[in-house]
């Protein structure tokens, strides 16, 4: 669905971060990686759908030799988290001694990446860490290494550059908040932490 569609239908949605100021920051977490996991076997592990965009923007930020695999994770029913994370691997992930970073489109809860954490772990990865195109501070249920966080954003419902809403509105090129029938709509920034 298109931003205009979406209007057509009494769902509005407004830009948060718009695409300059989202690639500039994934460039800029592209260069931190390259000479943090220089002389490593770094594994970029995307979680899909979400991370479809960021990983493969990421990715070509990176200036190293890189594998890619990929996880589905799976936890929300339309805007609400379900509580209940359902992971489904692709077969083959080899990571046993490599470098594994796990590439998320949002942490929210946190319930998905202690899902995927201890399923990792359990293969005896080198070393493990998450990069995060976003990070809602408030809701993390536990504190959890987050080793690359792009933006820190309020506890808003954003939609597009992966992220959804029933399947829609990921491939806008921005984060944008979605407003439902276009009600309570006063303009929130959303962003905590403007680079
Ligand atoms: P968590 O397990 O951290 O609560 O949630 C992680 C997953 O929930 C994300 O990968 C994403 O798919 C979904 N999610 C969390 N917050 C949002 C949001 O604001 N918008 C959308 N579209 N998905 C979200």
């Amino acid at each position: 669905m298109s931003e205009a569609q979406a209007v057509m239908t009494g769902n509005v949605t407004t830009v948060l971060i718009d695409e300059e100021r989202l690639q500039a920051r994934i460039r800029e977490l592209g260069h931190e990686i390259t000479s943090d996991y220089a002389e490593r076997d770094l594994v970029l592990l995307c979680l899909l759908k979400g991370g479809i965009y960021f990983t493969s923007d990421l990715s070509r930020s990176i200036d190293l030799p890189i594998t890619l695999e990929f996880v589905r994770a799976r936890s929300y029913a339309g805007t609400e988290s379900t509580g209940e994370v359902k992971l489904s691997w692709i077969d083959g992930l080899d990571i046993s001694n490599r470098d594994v970073l796990i590439v998320e489109d949002i942490v929210d809860t946190g319930l998905t990446l202690v899902e995927i954490w201890k399923a990792l772990e359990a293969q005896n990865p080198a070393t493990l860490d998450i990069c995060t195109l976003l990070y809602k501070e408030k809701h993390l249920a536990q504190p959890f290494p987050l080793r690359y966080i792009g933006f820190t954003i309020e506890d808003v419902f954003v939609v597009g550059y992966g992220l959804d809403l029933e399947e829609q509105y990921r491939n806008l090129p921005h984060i944008a908040v979605f407003h439902p029938d276009d009600a309570d709509r006063d303009e929130p920034t959303g962003l905590l932490n403007p680079p």
